[in-house]
């Protein structure tokens, strides 16, 4: 396979290139076990460690693209064995990260390639204007929808497309971006199937499962959620439920109210498209002005860092923190949240509630 289909493999290893490449470099997962391929399971390693510490996932083009490329499938089976569901949601968004900005520097028919030999999409280039729409490319309305329902924004809805002939008609950033949530769909189900491996495999991968499992106790104390893809509201600590309030009865935020608010419901999962809706109710609301912001926040922009909400203590001098709601002696919202969530389930479960202050 020439370099260049090599690299097409490691930016896209979801693809069938990539899946019929892999096939054929013989490696199984039982090699593992030799000690041979050390060098991709600490790249696979790496994978993981960017997307808990940094909520992204580079590419690397300079180096072994056979490493690359099978340190794909193998980052997978380590989380599948894991089985951590937050760590392998926040790998699944990173992956799908990762796959639109790359998507979003391609042709139009890498585009069309990726869509077609990952999920069978017939994505069709178009290049055209409709009415005063710039239009890329179309896609069948049950492709587009079979993703797009699980956007919550507006935009994403059916009827606010350009829709004839059973064709949605779409510009390239919005056909990356569902290629990217797609991918991070595909992800999570495979990170599910991939709960076993062979007991030799297993014994050499424990060590790298135990390594992983504490270095991502630390940061994902602060992410954990209820369970993949849910928030729950009723969990929220009271300055972040007075902040939501607010803004739902239309009232104008102050700067830290909106960066603490947003902040939370990033890390607790709520995607950058509700939290844009949440602030559509907003006098003042800019879309685009809000979409940046968010994005910004949530590293997908900028830095490229996730923004943590602020401490108590910082709530608190911006007049901020609902004192009287007692939330004894918290130092963080994101520790509220966690703690509420495990009380409950401990509740709902028949054990012993925690005896933490909340
Ligand atoms: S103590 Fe912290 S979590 Fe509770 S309302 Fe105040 S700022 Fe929010």
């Amino acid at each position: 396979m020439s370099t260049f289909e090599r690299e097409f493999c490691a930016k896209y290893p979801f693809t069938e290139t990539a899946r019929n490449y892999i096939a054929s470099t013989g490696f199984s997962l039982e090699d593992l076990a030799s000690g041979e391929f050390v060098e991709i399971v600490e790249r696979a390693k790496a994978r993981i460690r960017e997307a808990i510490q940094r909520g992204e996932i580079s590419t690397f083009l300079e180096g072994d693209l056979d490493v690359e490329i099978l340190s794909y499938p193998v980052a997978l089976v380590i989380l599948g064995l894991l089985g951590e569901a937050r760590l392998a949601r926040r790998y699944a968004v990173a992956e799908s990260k990762r796959v639109e900005e790359l998507l979003l520097g391609e042709d139009d028919d890498v585009l069309v390639r990726v869509a077609e030999e990952a999920f069978s999409w017939r994505l069709v280039k178009e290049r055209t204007r409709m009415g005063s729409k710039l239009i890329d490319f179309c896609m069948p309305v049950h492709q587009f929808i079979a993703t797009a329902a699980t956007f919550h924004d507006p935009h994403w809805k059916l009827v606010n497309k350009l829709v004839y002939d059973g064709q949605v008609h779409l510009r390239r950033t919005e056909v990356a971006r569902l290629i990217a949530e797609e991918v991070k769909n595909r992800v999570l189900v495979r990170i599910s199937e991939l709960t076993s491996v062979g007991g030799e495999a297993l014994k050499s991968l424990q060590p790298h499962l135990e390594e992983l499992r504490r270095e991502a106790s630390g940061r994902m104390k602060y992410l954990e959620l209820p369970e993949e893809g849910v928030t729950s509201e009723d969990a929220y600590p009271p300055c972040i439920r007075k902040l939501l309030e607010d803004l739902r009865a239309g009232k104008s935020l102050p700067h830290m109210g909106r960066f603490a608010l947003t902040t939370f419901l990033i890390n607790v999962g709520v995607d950058v498209d509700e939290v844009v809706a949440l602030f559509s109710s907003a006098a003042d609301f800019d879309e685009s002005k809000t979409r940046y912001q968010v994005e910004h926040i949530a590293g997908l922009r900028g830095s490229k860092i996730r923004y943590l909400p602020p401490s108590c203590e910082t709530l608190k001098s911006f007049g901020l923190c609902v004192e009287e709601a007692g939330c004894g002696n918290i130092k963080h919202p994101l520790i509220y949240y966690r703690r509420k969530l495990r009380k409950r389930r401990a509740t709902s479960g028949g054990t012993e509630p925690s005896k933490e202050a909340v």
